[in-house]
């Protein structure tokens, strides 16, 4: 399971920033899980449950994880059209055109965290 070692890398990194402003407790980490990250938001919970108990994570022993997911965007090269594309088929739903960028949902990240 993944998510365990991604879950291991956010708390690492938080612990350091925490670190950095003094912040003794950490109260609320927010992570955005995108559709596409591979991550499973079940898994990523079940990670935190089992790592936030640990001694070496005792900074984060009362906080509380949010997770906000984030769907699939596509653009369209052609029109500039955004849409939500279809399994792996990125074409454009206005203009046909195949090869659109994905904008959104490939995204894992801490969007912010709380403490004291
Ligand atoms: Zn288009």
């Amino acid at each position: 399971m993944h998510e365990m070692s991604l879950m291991e890398s956010a708390l690492t990194m938080v612990r350091t920033m925490a670190g950095e402003r003094d912040i003794k407790s950490v109260r609320e980490i927010c992570l955005k899980v995108g559709e596409l990250s591979n991550a499973m938001p079940d898994a990523l919970t079940f990670a935190y449950d089992v790592l936030h108990r640990q001694k070496e994570f005792q900074v984060f022993s009362s906080c509380i994880l949010r997770i906000e997911w984030e769907e699939t965007r596509a653009e369209c090269q052609l029109c500039g059209t955004i849409y939500q594309p279809d399994q792996k088929l990125l074409q454009c739903p206005s203009c046909h055109m195949p090869g659109g960028v994905i904008t959104q949902g490939e995204d894992l990240q801490v969007l912010y965290f709380e403490g004291e």
